[in-house]
């Protein structure tokens, strides 16, 4: 008889979404339905059952080629290269459980290398914003019971976060909001009409790099300052402003989701600092909150378990041994792929292959390069030594901090193809190895 499981959890945006109901085979090996998920949700969990699953590491040989060897071959490679590294680099982790973020923590103590996770390319910038000026955030389950404001700033759920809008902010009827969308005002602030400004009450199509700028002009409009600004700020009508920050000053309970579109163009961490000057600044008129729309399905978890470990959420050099350090910009992955400043890469959980810009990539394929991850990706493709492992919440369980830290447990629902390993087992037994070599003076 099929089973069904439910509650699953969705291992792809940082939505987490935990209401998944999946059909699997009578024996265990098969997925035959998935319920409750977005279409990208969909694919992961088509994939996870794929008979084309890798199922043994690949090395790269002489000739250019990759040939299968053992998992004790690929710990054995992995550990002897991490210890001979001066300055070894693990990137990733968007996509994977705590329990392997804590894993490769013990593995980089041991190595004394570089640690950072996607947050480095993503959202660094608003860690930045919020260690200089904090962080007035709630949960989404607040948002979705109490909120009858939405801002959408330069993030577009519709095609980033599919559920975004009808599990937390626009669409669900909560507790105090009854009525559902028809109570709720939604503003997106884009310099594009995206499919999100198209579902919004108004579109605020802002000059591209200039929210910085409107930003001010909402400020000064909350503080009392609305007669003084020019006819127009950023493309926005000096009267849309003023409409729109009116909106907000009258919010029951009003939250701003901001994503890339701060976090990438000129500014950076500054535009998300004045959001937060901002949010602060509402809320002594009215009750408001900010939220990043953290990308993927765990990409909050490092920055809580290294936090933890080490004190910090990135960017972490532990090549000191006995106290960690953090300083983006010196500590951060692709500055020092730029500076040609580490001789070892492992790519884990992500594919820096693809994401990273062209001449970084270049820069860490000078040295040895480890792929972690369960498929074929542009960075296992261009890999000295890939090793394949399960898809978290497909194949093997674990914790995930969703966008706004909450944790959750997501389950197994098939099991993995035989013999292959979880990240969290994978690492601890390359740990375990370099410990072994260390003791024996192998090193
Ligand atoms: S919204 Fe995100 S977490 Fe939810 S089902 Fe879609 S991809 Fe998965």
């Amino acid at each position: 008889m099929p089973k069904v499981i439910e509650n699953v959890g969705c291992p792809y945006c940082g939505c987490s979404c935990d209401d998944v109901r999946v059909t699997v085979s009578d024996d265990g090996k098969d997925i035959l339905e998935v319920e409750n998920v977005c279409a990208i949700g969909t694919e992961i969990f088509k994939h996870g059952c794929s008979k084309d699953r890798i199922k043994l590491p690949r090395l790269r040989q002489p000739d250019g080629t990759m040939k299968e060897i053992s998992y004790d071959e690929a710990i054995e490679w992995t550990a002897r290269h991490l210890i001979k590294a001066k300055k070894p680099l693990m990137y990733g982790f968007g996509s994977t459980n705590c329990e392997g973020q804590a894993a490769a923590a013990r593995v980089m103590e041991i190595s004394g290398g570089m640690l950072d996770n996607c947050a480095t390319i993503c959202h660094g910038p608003s860690f930045l914003a919020i260690f200089d000026n904090g962080y007035p955030t709630c949960t989404l389950g607040e948002v979705k019971n109490r909120a009858d404001v939405i801002v959408y700033w330069g993030s577009n759920p519709a095609h980033a976060h599919p559920r975004h809008m009808s599990r937390y902010s626009i669409f669900p009827r909560g507790f105090f909001t009854g009525k559902g969308q028809k109570k709720r005002t939604v503003i997106v602030i884009d310099p594009r009409f995206t499919d999100t400004a198209n579902v919004a009450d108004y579109h605020l199509q802002v000059k591209q790099g200039h929210d910085y700028e409107l930003f001010n002009a909402f400020r000064m409009v909350v503080n009392g300052h609305g007669d003084d600004l020019p006819d127009e700020v950023a493309g926005i009508k000096k009267e849309t402003i003023l409409e729109v920050a009116e909106i907000m000053k009258n919010a029951r309970f009003g939250t701003t989701f901001f994503g890339m579109g701060l976090t990438h163009s000129d500014g950076r961490n500054h535009n998300i600092d004045i959001a937060i000057s901002l949010t602060r600044d509402l809320n002594k008129v009215s009750k408001w909150t900010i939220m990043a729309m953290r990308g993927h399905y765990n990409i909050a978890g490092p920055g809580v378990v290294w936090s933890w470990t080490f004190g910090f959420p990135y960017c972490l050099d532990l090549t000191k041994q006995n106290h960690a350090h953090m300083n983006p910009g010196e500590t951060s992955s692709v500055d020092m792929a730029m500076r040609d400043e580490v001789d070892m890469f492992i790519n884990i959980g992500t594919d820096a292959g693809a994401h990273f810009p062209y001449p970084a990539v270049k820069q860490l394929k000078k040295h040895p390069w480890v792929t972690i991850d369960p498929s074929i990706n542009m960075a296992s493709e261009i890999s000295d030594l890939h090793i394949p492992v399960c898809i978290c919440g497909v194949d093997v369980g674990g914790i995930v901090y969703r966008m706004d830290n909450v944790p959750i447990q997501f389950r197994k629902v098939i099991e993995p193809p035989e013999g292959v390993m979880d990240d969290e087992t994978l690492l601890n037994k390359i740990a375990d190895r370099m410990e072994e070599l260390i003791a024996k003076g192998e090193a």
